[in-house]
């Protein structure tokens, strides 16, 4: 398999990131097996990953597994 976005290899990597439930809660996926892109980092996520997070987003708080708080860094532009 090959990268849409630049031709680069794909290789199976575990990745994280947030998403975002209908009612705008943010659920943070971890060690999701994707393919990345060694080039652009670009990710594939397969039908049944994608199926599984769009169950997960519908049904909230029954799949999670843990809880985490997360530091924020707030990087706002200065407004003086
Ligand atoms: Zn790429």
């Amino acid at each position: 398999m090959r990268c849409f976005e630049c031709g680069g290899d794909i290789v199976e990597k575990d990745v994280s990131f947030v998403m975002y439930t209908k009612d705008k809660k943010p659920i943070f996926f971890e060690d999701v097996c994707a393919g990345v892109c060694v080039q652009c980092g670009e990710k594939y996520l397969d039908g049944h990953t994608l199926e599984r997070i769009g169950n997960i987003l519908e049904e909230g708080d029954r799949e999670i597994t843990k809880r985490v708080s997360v530091p924020v860094a707030s990087m706002a532009c200065a407004h003086h």
